[in-house]
């Protein structure tokens, strides 16, 4: 009998230990149970998301936050998402995430990340500013080296094309840089249908100009839609990778260029028979900068952005970049694109 009652103070102790950790939580926990009502909150939650306790028991969220964010976030599926504005407060920016557990319970998770999001403002912004200013002179510099005529100073002449083609590198990085700053302030781009058929054709006039008749240039559409989306920067994420499996396949190498469909929509892919690239460094392609090798990079006219801007492009189309890649024997990027993005072209969707 004693036993038992030294159990449950036992249990009791280990319980109240419990809630006050949680409720000691800076971030904001909220228990809820199969229909998304509110069974416990912590004073986080309060802070955070404006729920009072215990007046908001039994609260259903989706009703609570219907007009904000977060609710249109629950609809949404309750999939990780950052820089939430908190519904107090939209200068607080939260992280958020709906964690199952138990029998169809779940456990809202929201944290401030105001900080981050300034300081990620702040790099963004820097990097806009930092290009939009270099613009101007390298311009300038551009332009007067594009006047200067080699045949009046030949002793000049390779220096002179030296620092045409470094100008010309700079600002192509410093474009490169604009445009991936310009991606990264939208949230979404307009919805335009993209007829892909005359894109292929292009990308594939595109891929032989660029190969110079070195590799064999091979496309295949047989997808038979058309994509919803920004034509222009579509155009520019597919040309990408297109010149990108020019410059890393060496003479005599295949190109193929497939639009088809999937069982969940459709796939843009660009296969070649180059150098292929090591699987450690795969997961970091994407990243500004990154090369597998800087030489060969540069040697022809890479600055390191592409897949970072091709990487950007899908994400605002809903897609996802996938590599696969065996060194040696070549690679296959493809983007992948839900049915939702695709309108069948005899005008169907
Ligand atoms: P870059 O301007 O250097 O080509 P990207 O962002 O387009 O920059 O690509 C990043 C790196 O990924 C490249 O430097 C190269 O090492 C590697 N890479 C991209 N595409 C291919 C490819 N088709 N075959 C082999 N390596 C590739």
């Amino acid at each position: 009998m004693n036993a038992d009652r030294a159990r449950v103070r036992r249990l009791l102790a280990q319980l109240r230990d419990l809630r006050s950790a949680a409720a000691a939580q800076p971030d904001a926990l909220v228990l809820l149970d199969g229909d998304g009502r509110v069974r416990w909150c912590n004073p986080a939650a309060q802070r955070l998301l404006q729920l009072a306790w215990p007046r908001d028991r039994g609260v259903a969220l989706s009703e609570r936050y219907a007009d904000h964010a977060i609710g249109a976030w629950l609809r949404g599926g309750g999939a990780d998402a950052d820089d939430v504005p908190a519904p107090a407060d939209a200068a607080v920016r939260l992280h958020v995430a709906l964690i199952p557990y138990g029998q169809r319970r779940r456990l809202l998770l929201a944290r401030d990340i105001s900080r981050m999001s300034r300081l990620e403002q702040v790099r963004r912004d820097f990097v806009a500013n930092v290009s939009h200013e270099l613009r101007t002179p390298l311009t300038v510099i551009h332009g007067y080296l594009e006047l200067l005529d080699p045949a009046d100073v030949p002793a000049l002449a390779p220096v002179l094309a030296e620092m045409r083609a470094q100008s010309q590198r700079m600002r192509q990085i410093v474009e490169d840089l604009l445009t991936l700053s310009r991606l990264e302030m939208r949230q979404n781009l307009p919805e335009e249908r993209v007829e892909m058929a005359p894109m292929l054709e292009t990308l594939r006039k595109e891929a032989e100009a660029l190969s110079h008749g070195r590799h064999s240039v091979v496309m295949e559409d047989t997808a038979g839609a058309d994509l919803l989306g920004s034509p222009t920067e579509l155009r520019s994420a597919f040309g990408n990778l297109v010149s990108n499996a020019v410059r890393y396949t060496p003479d005599g190498g295949a190109i193929t260029i497939r639009w088809r469909r999937t069982t969940t929509g459709a796939e843009y892919s660009v296969t070649d028979t180059g150098y292929g690239i090591a699987a450690e460094h795969i997961s970091r392609l994407t990243e500004r900068f990154y090369r597998v090798s800087s030489s060969r990079s540069r040697g022809t006219g890479g600055t390191g952005l592409g897949l970072s801007i091709v990487k950007h492009v899908l994400n605002l189309h809903d897609a996802k970049l996938r590599i696969e890649s065996e060194l040696g024997k070549g690679s296959t990027f493809t983007c992948v694109f839900d049915a939702t993005r695709l309108v069948t072209t005899n005008g169907k969707e």
